[in-house]
């Protein structure tokens, strides 16, 4: 019955304000996202790759388009119901890991689902369980600070996952790595987009591009492949 697609970015236009002057970021752009999969996006930067990932977790609103979620429009949701899908159906990564240093791997990884009122037993079963799955259960206790930036990185991913979200977004997840966490990084994105999407932003898209099912790439605005 329902033929909309999984997600659909339409007629997007994003504009910046600077002074007098309008810059166009995102012109008119559409592109429909299947439910799983590992597409790469990729273009020069300032091409628009991060306004897009934040359009689309409804981070920021657009100038004029829309984007609908499984039919919804999120620009006819409220504040509230922005906030839920957030938080519920999108995990985000991003380059400079944001984690809290002084915390452990577990809080880490279990604080999103504590912020969307998870019980504190639960939230642990669930970090735990992740950790378990990506064979990461040794670094539970250990302390964010510690650790390499491919392991930050790693642990940012199941972050990402921990409310099991149906859309994952990747800004630059790489972009902080050396070659060989980098591709463990990438393949993790591309075990994990087995079952739903995820969307990579990436400028090393020769790393990016032997795992992605799709490649769109952004110019002046608008989509050029
Ligand atoms: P990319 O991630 O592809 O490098 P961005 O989406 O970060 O590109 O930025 C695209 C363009 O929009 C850049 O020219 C950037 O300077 C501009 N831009 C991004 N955010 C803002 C903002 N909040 N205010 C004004 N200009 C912005
Ligand atoms: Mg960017």
């Amino acid at each position: 019955m329902d033929n909309s697609p999984f997600l659909l970015v339409k007629n997007l236009t994003k504009n910046y304000q600077m002074g007098a002057k309008t810059f166009t970021v995102l012109n008119n752009l559409t592109i429909s996202f299947a439910s799983s999969g590992f597409v790469l996006i990729s273009g020069k930067s300032g091409s628009g790759k991060s306004t897009l990932l934040n359009l689309i977790a409804g981070i920021i609103k657009p100038s004029s388009g829309d984007i609908f979620f499984e039919g919804d429009a999120i620009s006819l949701m409220s504040e509230k119901r922005i906030s839920a899908f957030r938080n519920r159906c999108i995990g985000y990564i991003f380059q400079q890991y944001n984690l809290f240093d002084k915390q452990s791997v577990l809080f880490n990884i279990i604080l999103p689902l504590l912020i969307d009122g998870v019980g504190i037993p639960k939230a642990y079963c669930r970090g735990r369980a992740l950790l378990h799955s990506y064979n990461m259960d040794v670094f539970a206790d250990q302390i964010i600070g510690n650790l390499s930036g491919g392991e930050k990185q790693r642990v940012a991913v199941l972050r990402a996952l921990a409310n099991n979200p149906k859309i994952v977004l990747a800004d630059e997840p790489t972009g902080a790595l050396d070659q060989k966490n980098a591709l463990a990084t990438m393949e993790m994105l591309s075990q994990i987009a087995q079952g739903r999407l995820v969307i990579v932003v990436s400028h090393d898209s020769l790393l990016a591009e032997k795992f992605a099912t799709r490649k769109i790439t952004l110019k002046d605005g608008d989509v050029i492949s």
